[in-house]
């Protein structure tokens, strides 16, 4: 069977800017893809379809919208606009880029909805819903926290806790209140739409459905499994409506009422695919009934019950053709040094300001690619490690070998390769491609990006790379170009080493697509597909002898260390970094924005974090600290190096995102706060002992300040502040 293959990634809330988080999913699958389409089925490529779209709907764009004084179509399109220079910055290659604010959206998720309701699986209930008195507005679930009923993590949003991961109604959140105004929200009675998730037949299929082998990850399917219940017993009904004033489709015969903007959204990537079609002139339904078709969702770890649970509920009981066909693949989420990104702590990382800074786009999709592996598992990224893998791995080890000996084609063979090749040369090729069981590297490689070990697979193309540089360290073509009787030798060692550098390229052109094209052009090749990699086919040597290749140009340059504390945003300057989301985002995924502003209130502030107990207070140490000196940080722009006496009988060691406000013989002598208690952080120039207490303004382009305090007179180094 001919496998078609369409794939999506989450719809990214149009609220706000890219951060690192989604760049990390789109190279995740843009990698997978490139795979895919360098495969042959039959007598052509693989058809790959891979599409995105921008996810429009629900009450956080219609307020931000509100605000800029534009309706919530204008400022979706805004965004969007944003968007092409992260997906072309980093090579990532949909087909498509759409919106789930469209006539395809419309018509498929009321078709939908339509035939859920014909198999009796809508029902309207009169429930109690959040009211925000203050603002006089029914509030969406994003709008309220409170307390998560299940787990009890404080500051968790109306749906679903990033916590523990539980789906939830607002009503079930312990002390809840307003982002908006902070109002204890009241509850007003008003008539919903929900779909029947408890009907038994609902769990039958769910049950059914995860463990079908393939679809899931093994891990998936034990967390679904636990959220499903014995017999169905925890699965609970789903609110799919909103009241007007909403941003979203209107339900089908319910004036006032909208589609919940969770409902809407999966139905995207089938809005995106259609539209595609619609350009191409490929037909829409006949492509989704192919037995060969696979639809691939790519999701973070945050959004799984809305994809697990709901999404493949709707296709069945709405008779899709798709939810046979539906795999999908979850990935955790990017931590930097091993922490979640924080703007205040200095660890955001902006894809747009690693661009500006003229970093290497393919630097992040090798370093990203060579951490993923095919479990739910956070991956880390640490700037001493990004610099160490990629030039130890790309300079060092792959595009060394040309570099090493392209040079030697072009100034004494007239740019021509051998046309053939000495015993020991093809023996080295076969070492270097086959393992010493016999197996050919390039199957293993396929087999590991196919089942998205991208670990793996690099691991391997970098023994190649190994091997290839043995055998050019060995064989010393800058020693041989010096002996005109070793000219044959010469050109049999370069011809060797380029043969084997044409295997790597191919081998990483998913993941380096814009140096696998350079490559291509100079070594006069028209487009790289996986079968240029068979070894047992003899086309690895043959493709190459007796061919004349073009100038050498280099590849890539090293990651300067220097760049990697340029690209971490400091406190004081990250202002600006994305488009600042006027409120939370309504969903998970979104509410992650590396960049994202802080929700704020009505006056400007930033909305006040939950009550706390007093236990919960005293665990912060707050001490009076001297500081004893200050200096800059050399190669930093950002820090300031603080030596504060806390009265402890030595000196700490502390270092802040400071410099922008203050000059160090400004602080030098001066009293200020210090959370004494704070595990220490490492940090590149050293580590961090506590951290010192400054203020700044919900609105950092309003005011970019960042403001030490300083306490009254008669406070002494070690006083605790209580
Ligand atoms: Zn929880």
């Amino acid at each position: 069977m001919t496998r078609k293959l369409f794939v999506t990634t989450a719809l990214p809330y149009a609220n706000a800017a890219f951060h690192i988080g989604h760049m990390m999913e789109y190279i995740q699958a843009d990698i997978w893809v490139r795979f895919q389409r360098m495969q042959r089925d039959g007598d052509g490529l693989r058809e790959v379809h891979f599409v995105g779209a921008d996810d429009t709907h629900g009450t956080p764009i219609m307020i931000a919208a509100e605000k800029e004084g534009i309706t919530p179509q204008e400022f979706v399109a805004k965004i969007a606009a944003g968007r092409a220079q992260y997906l072309d910055g980093f090579h990532i290659a949909f087909d498509n880029w759409y919106s789930t604010d469209s006539p395809e959206n419309v018509e498929l998720s009321q078709g939908i909805y339509r035939k859920l309701r014909d198999v009796g699986l809508i029902q309207t209930k009169v429930v109690p819903r959040f009211y925000d008195p203050v603002k006089g507005m029914f509030l969406a679930d994003r709008n309220i926290k409170g307390e998560c009923p299940v787990c009890h993590s404080k500051d968790q949003y109306g749906d679903n806790c990033e916590v523990c991961g539980a789906a939830y109604q607002p009503t079930e959140l312990i002390n809840p209140f307003s982002v908006f105004t902070n109002a204890t929200p009241v509850l007003k009675d008003s008539e919903q739409y929900f779909f029947k998730l408890s009907d038994p037949r609902c769990f039958q299929f769910l049950k059914d459905w995860l463990n079908t082998p393939g679809r899931l990850q093994p891990e998936m399917v034990n967390k679904v499994s636990e959220w499903l219940g014995e017999n169905g017993e925890k699965l609970a009904d789903w609110d799919i409506s909103r009241d007007a004033p909403y941003f979203g489709i209107p339900i089908p015969d319910a004036p006032g009422k909208f589609f919940y903007v969770w409902l809407d959204a999966p139905v995207g990537y089938l809005a995106s695919l259609k539209n595609y079609f619609g350009k191409i002139g490929v037909d829409f339904d006949s492509f989704l009934r192919d037995p060969g078709t696979e639809q691939i969702h790519f999701i973070g770890k945050d959004i799984v019950s809305f994809h697990l649970l709901f999404w493949p509920a709707m296709l069945k009981f709405a008779d899709h053709p798709v939810i046979d066909k539906l795999k999908v693949n979850v990935h955790g989420h990017l931590t930097v040094n091993n922490e979640k990104m924080s703007k205040s702590r200095g660890t955001g990382i902006s894809p747009l300001r690693y661009l500006n800074l003229g970093m290497n786009p393919e630097w992040l999709r090798y370093y990203i690619a060579f951490k993923l592996n095919s479990k739910v598992e956070d991956l880390d990224f640490t700037g001493e490690d990004f610099v160490a893998r990629v030039n130890s791995d790309l300079i060092g080890k792959y595009v060394n070998i040309a570099s090493r000996c392209a040079g030697f084609i072009a100034k004494k063979f007239d740019g021509k390769l051998a046309a053939g090749l000495s015993g020991t040369a093809q023996a080295w090729i076969k070492r270097a491609l086959v393992t010493p069981e016999g197996v050919e590297r390039q199957a293993n490689i396929a087999a590991n990006f196919e089942a998205r070990e991208y670990g793996k697979a690099l691991r391997e193309i970098m023994e190649i790379a190994d091997i290839t540089n043995q055998y050019v360290d060995e064989n010393k073509p800058w020693i041989l170009a010096k002996d005109d009787a070793k000219l044959a030798e010469l050109h049999d060692v370069c011809t060797t080493a380029l043969i084997l550098f044409r295997q790597l390229s191919i081998l990483l052109s998913p993941v380096l697509p814009g140096v696998a094209a350079n490559v291509a052009r100079f070594l006069n090749d028209d487009k790289f597909v996986w079968s240029d990699t068979d070894v047992a086919s003899g086309v690895v040597a043959g493709a190459m002898l007796g061919r004349t290749i073009g100038a050498y140009d280099h590849l890539m340059k090293r990651v300067e260390p220097k760049m990697i504390e340029d690209l971490f945003e400091g406190p004081a300057q990250a202002a600006g970094a994305a488009a600042a989301p006027a409120v939370k985002a309504e969903k998970p995924a979104k509410a992650k924005a590396a960049a994202a502003a802080p929700a704020v209130t009505e006056t400007g502030i930033e909305v006040l974090a939950p009550e706390i107990s007093i236990d919960d207070f005293v665990k912060v140490d707050l001490r009076i600290a001297k500081i004893v000196n200050c200096e800059h940080v050399e190669g930093s722009d950002k820090l300031l190096r603080l030596t504060l006496d806390v009265g402890e009988g030595r000196h700490r060691n502390v270092f802040s995102g400071i410099k922008s406000m203050y000059q160090p013989e400004d602080l030098v002598g001066k009293l200020t706060v210090l959370v004494a208690n704070l595990a220490p952080r490492k940090m590149k120039f050293g580590v961090s002992e506590g951290m010192v207490l400054a203020a700044s303004a919900a609105d950092e382009k309003a005011n970019p300040g960042i403001y030490i305090l300083n306490p009254w007179p008669g406070a002494e180094p070690g006083m605790r502040i209580r």
